[in-house]
């Protein structure tokens, strides 16, 4: 029996069971063997991520490299622009390494059980009124539990189980490959993470380049994402790769093995409507704390997991209004629920978007305002101003109407995908 378990041990789940008062008996179940084995994500924080982090975690020691730059390549790799920063705007992370050291100081009050699938739950009376199904090893297994937390990632099976919450329904489906060697594309390759726009042959979302360490030794990640109904066109990413290497934008070593891929789904329908009832939370991905447009999950998960610990014990308390104020304590943070609502309007105009011109014409805008670029990309520092506030000015209205134009007409012609 426990006060409160959790599904996931990712970047929510354990921030959770770090930030749980230590009086409460706590459980977390994961299907992974260990919680560092294939960690899904790029793992790029900004500086509100690492700042949350820092206060639990010796966040310093998981950082590769501090990105003071983006690179943005323009459809047919023909322009690129760089925008700096003079401090670190975002961070790279030693991913696999992270998660496994938040699983590894886990405060003694928590149980981790690896290797264990949930299943299902039911609600019964009594102290521990949920019981939780689970495979462990093949055999199934029942714990009881005052609490069930849905820390399960984008497909949350704890959401699939309560007709009371609601379900992630859109997503991005991203393919990441992890390489030894070098990048050469600009001044500071090792503070640099780059955007590739190259249009119709990525629509959806877009490439991306980010350099790392493994053992020491540079690497770099490159990766593809795609809207999930076009998760066959994932199979571009090698073209993308024998692309980079060609225009010598990368080099890899290691007789040009690929040291570790994985690919995941990323929910980019918002944040959703009923995220908890009288027995059940769920944070994370889970909940759809993500932006739809740039995929950043990871500042969600660890901000609903630090609430949830606070609120959890209210509403074990008796509190039973306890939860109804967790939206409101996102939002309260930087305005992030406004975020991912601006991010889901991001994801609609770019949805629309279709031929290289319009990339082409959309990359000019965002040229023209580098610097300001850069500050409100993921929402860095939490206080961005938004990209909209800073393309609309009357200086682009040219570009604009025409970036305008070509939207209208990728929504009326119709398009047909090479
Ligand atoms: C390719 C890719 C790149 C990304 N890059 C970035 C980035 O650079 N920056 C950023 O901020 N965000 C990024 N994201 C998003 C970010 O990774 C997620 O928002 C974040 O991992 C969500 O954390 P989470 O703990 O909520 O869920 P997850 O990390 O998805 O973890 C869910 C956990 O639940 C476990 N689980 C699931 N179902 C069950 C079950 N039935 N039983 C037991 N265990 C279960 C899984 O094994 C997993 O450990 C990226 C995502 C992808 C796919």
């Amino acid at each position: 029996m426990y006060d409160i378990t959790i599904i996931g041990s990712s970047f929510s789940g354990l921030s959770l069971a770090h930030h749980l008062p230590k009086n409460y008996k706590v459980l977390i179940i994961d299907k992974k063997k260990n919680p560092s084995d294939h960690v899904e994500s790029t793992g790029l924080i900004t500086t509100a991520t690492y700042e949350l982090l820092k206060t639990f975690i010796k966040i310093d020691d998981f950082i590769p490299n501090q990105v003071t730059t983006i690179g943005v390549v323009s459809p047919n790799y023909d322009k690129h622009f760089f925008s700096h920063s003079k401090n670190p705007w975002i961070y790279t992370t030693d991913t696999q390494a992270l998660i496994g050291h938040m699983s590894s100081i886990l405060p003694k009050n928590v149980t981790l059980k690896t290797g264990s699938h949930f299943k299902t739950f039911k609600v019964s009376s009594g102290e521990y009124p949920v019981e939780i199904n689970y495979s462990e090893k093949g055999q199934e297994k029942t714990v009881k539990t005052k609490i069930l937390v849905g820390a399960d990632g984008s497909h949350s099976k704890v959401a699939q189980e309560n007709p009371n919450l609601s379900q992630n329904k859109k997503f991005l489906a991203g393919l990441e490959k992890v390489y030894f060697g070098d990048i050469h594309l600009g001044d500071h390759p090792k503070n640099t993470i780059y955007h590739f726009w190259f249009g119709e042959f990525s629509l959806g979302y877009g490439g991306w380049l980010s350099p790392t360490l493994i053992d020491g030794k540079h690497a770099f990640r490159v990766g593809l994402a795609k809207l999930e109904k076009d998760t066959h066109e994932l199979k571009k990413l090698d073209e993308f790769i024998e692309i980079l290497q060609k225009e010598k934008i990368i080099t890899i070593t290691n007789e040009k093995k690929c040291i570790y891929s994985f690919g995941s789904l990323i929910p980019i329908g918002g944040t959703l409507d009923s995220i908890y009832d009288s027995h059940t939370v769920l944070i994370g991905d889970a909940a759809g704390f993500c932006g739809a447009f740039a995929a950043d999950g990871i500042k969600g998960s660890i901000l609903s997991a630090k609430i949830m610990a606070k609120l959890i014990p209210k509403h074990l308390e008796g509190d039973k209004n306890a939860f109804d104020s967790y939206k409101s304590e996102m939002q309260k943070y930087h305005k992030l629920l406004t975020y991912y609502k601006k991010q889901v309007f991001y994801r609609w105009v770019w949805d629309r978007m279709k031929r290289d011109r319009t990339f082409h014409a959309m990359y000019d805008i965002i040229e023209a305002e580098k610097e300001g670029f850069l500050n409100q990309y993921c929402d860095s520092r939490g206080d961005g101003k938004g990209l909209t506030k800073v393309i609309l000015k009357f200086k682009h209205i040219p570009k604009l109407i025409k970036y305008g134009f070509y939207i209208l007409l990728d929504m009326i012609l119709p398009y047909k995908r090479k």
